[in-house]
């Protein structure tokens, strides 16, 4: 059993080097497959015995994509395009996109176009999802991605492993959730950055890995004495919120996270797969189904502005931080409404740019230190 440090240690590495953690998995004979941001279908790939791997774009020069996506399409998905065209991903038997969104739309074309080496398998999510024909086409897209993936890997699922797939997939969601508890007692150790490097490294670990590494942790911050924060505390609303030198000025303003709404961190956890109801496809179709507050998916009510608020009398956090993804038309449709609601509840909120190509920080700096001295 590895301490603390160390554990989080481990995690901060993935994150700093996902290939490194490809490489890994490929040099234990393991097929890996690559899942576009926000929502690809893990448990299948799981169950067919492979690695599902986030790709969440990163760092990097925009050149080659130039050719394939406008200057206003997202930073993740320009960064993804760009490292796929670079030979960054190679080692990948597939990748999964989930036409979501306009730009993940155009995304699949592209890749399929651009990226010939690695197979690209596009699956679309329903979006009137009070019709129980959704449950259907769901389950009919499922079986599309499992033959596509068989068809290229040869790795086929059989109903016990996607049960027990699903399995670890809710441990695991009950694992982060669990974290994020047990973390507000220690927001001395578990900084902004620490908090997005504990969630974002489970794209790049199998995920009882990772539910183990995560336990060990957990168990570790209960040892400890509560610390008494002093700071401010903010909720995280958005895609993602990062790069690391981001989530260093929330740091230096003695700003802690104490609950998100981010695509890359909570949304990803907070709806378990039902334990009954059906098979296994027919369950991951009404996870989907039960699935709530994502700018990406259509809901009657618009309900994210009183989950926010909610969050923020639960967590004792004095106001919400909008992380808007450049150019993300979902997130930028969504934002009036929450906002309108969270003004009419008197949280204060913020909202600054994110662009993981950003080098320059100072604007939100400014707008940062100003909210924290506000709240
Ligand atoms: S939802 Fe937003 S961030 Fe995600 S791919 Fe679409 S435009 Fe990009």
């Amino acid at each position: 059993m590895a301490d603390l440090k160390e554990n989080l240690a481990l995690l901060k590495a993935a994150c700093d080097n996902p290939r490194a953690r490809l490489d890994h998995y490929l040099s234990q004979g393991k097929k890996v497959v690559g899942c576009f941001a926000p929502y690809a279908p893990e448990e299948l790939i799981h169950a067919c015995g492979m690695i599902p791997m986030g790709l969440w774009g990163g760092r990097t020069e925009l050149k080659l994509v130039k050719s394939y996506l406008p200057a206003f399409a997202c930073p993740i998905m320009q960064s993804d395009m760009e490292l796929g065209l670079r030979g960054a991903y190679e080692g990948l038997s597939a990748v999964i996109i989930p036409a979501i969104c306009d730009t993940l739309r155009c995304m699949t074309q592209n890749w399929r176009f651009g990226v010939t080496s690695i197979p690209m398998i596009p699956i679309v999510y329903p979006q009137n999802r009070t019709s129980p024909a959704s449950v259907d086409y769901l389950i009919s897209e499922y079986e599309t991605v499992l033959t596509m993936l068989y068809t290229i890997t040869g790795n086929m699922m059989t109903e016990k492993a996607l049960c027990a797939a699903i399995d670890i997939y809710n441990e695991h969601n009950k694992a982060m959730r669990e974290f994020d508890q047990v973390a507000n007692n220690h927001l001395d150790i578990v900084t902004p950055k620490v908090r997005h490097c504990v969630h974002k490294s489970a794209f790049f670990y199998e995920k009882s890995e990772h539910t183990a590494i995560l336990k060990e942790i957990i168990e570790e911050l209960k040892k400890l004495p509560a610390h008494n924060f002093t700071g401010k505390k903010v909720v995280l609303a958005g895609i993602t919120c990062e790069p690391d030198d981001l989530l260093d000025i929330f740091e230096e303003y003695n700003m802690a996270v104490v609950a998100d709404d981010l695509a890359q961190e909570s949304r990803q956890y907070r709806t378990d797969t039902p334990e009954k109801g059906g098979g296994g496809l027919k369950r991951l179709a009404l996870q989907w189904n039960n699935r709530y507050g994502c700018s990406l998916i259509h809901e009657l009510g618009k309900p994210r502005g009183a989950m926010l608020t909610k969050m923020c009398q639960e967590n004792g956090a004095q106001g919400v931080v909008s992380c808007m993804m450049k150019f993300c038309d979902p997130e930028e449709y969504d934002q009036p409404y929450y906002e309108a609601d969270l003004r009419k509840a008197g949280i204060p909120y913020v909202t600054i740019d994110i662009d993981q190509q950003n080098t320059s920080y100072e604007q939100i700096r400014t707008r940062l230190q100003t909210f924290c001295e506000m709240i």
